[in-house]
């Protein structure tokens, strides 16, 4: 079993965690110093790369080479980060479709600046296992589109890692509280973080989450709530010190620092004390609870505006939400949560860590897709049906799609053609009835098969889709225990887009592929008609008269120019007339075997007198 660790790349801040197998319990990984998150923050300085709190602080010293919130970035065009780009001290430059972020004289892609976050969580998970790291979870926001969760795999692979599963960060959420136990119900998941605000209406049925709902403010965190204390001391400020430190950049750094320890303090305590150090004088007041919220009220409840529309877009009232999850480190604030317990009447879940929860929840995943919890609950479905070409082109489904993974599937094959020493094994995914019009996916060969007429041979063919989606076909010659297999996973290069469309064709042709399928499989049976027939009449042809020999080599010459042609009914009549026309000589052959077998015991009897 592989290790696989779960990730969250935010925007904020980034951790890693684990299942630690002797409590069954996921854990996020501390770096050396304890500390549990990463800033998301790379500097690229000239002494080399610095990422997390050492990049952090240079935040002030360093801000055209410190990228932050890169997130916002991944995957996504200039026209649409236009907007974004006033929030950045650093440079955006349009690049073929992407954005880069120039440095100096070199430019970087989002993914590459996130791989050095996703590298430094990869080390760090190194260092606690002592073994190399190489499969994450990654979460994103549930809003993502494909081609920022493609960006987000691709930084994946240029830290060194591969992405198993990317998740939804409301589902992981969900998953760390254990809900994907819940049998059927609808969970809000209320995100708050240092600078932006989702909201997540899911509906978790057997174990399978589904996205029903996403709203929120990408641009309202934690963050605002500092600025609004730091305004607030501005104004305190000029009134005692009769000096305004809002030109000022390292001074407001410094006020944005104690702003937020400031409002942490307050999550726990009633009332705190700020002291700041300037050059020319030392600021210094108490600050109580009830004073910050006035001063938040107002953002706090921006929030649940889109926590209704999220609702309404779900076609859901408040009361229908049976639980709610609570993610992200501004959802430590008291008013915060009295906030969301008004709106949605219920007490949410917030025994996690907010911080950690989402991380947790990917580990939980990782978990489960590296097949340690095996008693549980099925989070994916299989997106199109798998299957494999048999005679004529046809597809033989295993395993229908929208089936609960992990799954197996076992179905019995056999030859076509008398003598046949190997089966061609071509595997393929869709809702075709012809191989033809479906994507494939594999080819193997079954080889080493004794010789023997067709359809002796016992070919048993079985599927297994992993709790990963990786697909194991095998194919085994039960009489000469020949074996072959192959592994392959269906959803590579398979985008929902791909899907859909791969399941509509299949309802616009339907009735012509029926209709094809129906033709082939009229002509297989003749095919099989055909041999037998001119196989009995080499073995059998002189037990019977000159008339009906004659008789059935006419059907026989009939059926032949019949499956020549796309006439169904025609090649189905022609073969029910074959077959009827040969019942005699078939009666007469199998007398005869039986006298043979008959006279053999007896023999066999004489001889053991
Ligand atoms: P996240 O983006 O989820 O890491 O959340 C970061 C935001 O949570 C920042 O704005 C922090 O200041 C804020 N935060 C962290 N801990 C607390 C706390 N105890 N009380 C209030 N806000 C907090």
């Amino acid at each position: 079993m592989s290790r696989i660790v779960g990730i969250d790349l935010g925007t904020t801040n980034s951790l890693v965690a684990y299942v630690d197998e002797s409590t069954g319990l996921p854990r996020v990984i501390p770096d050396h110093d304890g500390q549990a998150l990463l800033p998301s923050i790379v500097s690229f300085a000239r002494e080399g790369v610095l990422v997390g709190a050492a990049a952090k602080r240079q935040l002030v010293r360093r801000p055209e080479s410190t990228v932050y919130s890169v997130k916002r970035l991944m995957g996504r065009g200039y026209e649409d980060v236009k907007e974004e780009l006033c929030y950045f001290p650093f440079k955006v430059l349009p690049c073929e479709g992407i954005v880069k972020i120039q440095i100096g004289s070199r430019e970087i892609t989002p993914p590459e600046v996130s791989a050095v976050v996703l590298k430094s969580l990869k080390e760090r998970a190194e260092a606690h296992f002592g073994e190399p790291v190489e499969k994450a979870v990654i979460t994103v926001p549930a809003y993502f589109n494909d081609s920022q969760r493609q960006a987000t795999k691709d930084a994946g692979r240029i830290a060194g890692l591969d992405v198993v599963r990317i998740v939804n960060e409301p589902t992981a959420a969900s998953l760390a509280y254990g809900l994907q136990r819940i049998r059927e119900g609808v969970v809000a998941v209320y995100d708050l973080g240092g600078g932006t605000f989702d909201i997540s209406i899911l509906r978790v049925k057997d174990g399978i989450f589904e996205v029903l709902a996403t709203n929120g403010n990408t641009h309202l965190g934690g963050d605002d709530f500092d600025r609004a204390i730091v305004v607030w001391l501005l104004d305190d400020i000029r009134e005692k010190h009769e000096v305004y430190l809002g030109r000022d950049l390292e001074a407001m750094q410094e006020l944005r620092l104690a702003a937020e320890a400031a409002k942490i303090r307050l999550s726990s305590d009633e009332r705190t004390a700020l002291t700041i150090p300037f050059d020319a004088f030392t600021y210094h007041r108490e600050v109580t609870r009830a004073e910050l919220e006035r001063l938040i009220e107002r953002l706090v409840d921006s929030t649940l505006l889109p926590c209704r529309m999220a609702l309404a877009d779900a076609g859901l009232a408040p009361s229908d939400i049976d639980e709610v999850v609570l993610v992200g480190g501004s959802t430590r604030v008291p008013l915060v949560r009295r906030r969301v317990r008004e709106l949605f009447g219920k007490t949410p879940h917030s025994q996690l860590n907010p911080d950690e929860v989402v991380a947790l929840g990917a580990a939980v995943q990782a978990h489960i897709l590296a097949g340690g919890i095996t008693d549980m609950l099925l989070l994916d479905v299989t997106p199109l049906s798998l299957g494999i070409e048999t005679l004529g082109g046809i597809v033989s489904v295993l395993i229908s799609r929208n089936t609960t993974i992990p799954t197996n599937a076992r179905e019995m094959f056999t030859t076509s053609v008398d003598g046949q020493r190997t089966v061609d094994m071509h595997v393929v995914q869709g809702e075709r009835e012809l191989a033809k019009d479906c994507r494939s996916l594999a080819r193997f060969e079954l080889s080493g098969i004794a010789a023997m007429p067709a359809g002796m041979p016992k070919i048993e063919v079985g599927f297994l889709i992993d709790a990963n989606g990786i697909l194991q076909v095998t194919a085994k010659e039960l009489r000469t225990a020949k074996a072959a297999a192959i592994e392959v996973k269906p959803t590579y290069g398979l985008s929902e887009v791909d899907v859909e469309r791969m399941v509509e064709e299949s309802f616009t042709h339907a009735e012509a592929d029926v209709e094809a399928r129906l033709l082939i499989e009229a002509r297989n049976e003749a095919d099989t008609v055909i041999t037998h027939v001119e196989r009995a009449l080499g073995q059998g042809g002189q037990l019977i008269g000159a008339g009906e020999r004659e008789a059935v080599a006419t059907a026989l010459e009939a059926l032949r120019r019949a499956r020549a042609t796309d006439d169904r009914p025609l090649i189905q009549t022609t073969t029910t007339e074959l077959n009827r026309a040969t019942e005699h000589l078939a009666e007469v052959m199998m007398d005869a075997a039986l006298k043979g077998a008959l006279a053999s015991r007896r023999a066999d009897e004489l001889m053991e007198k």
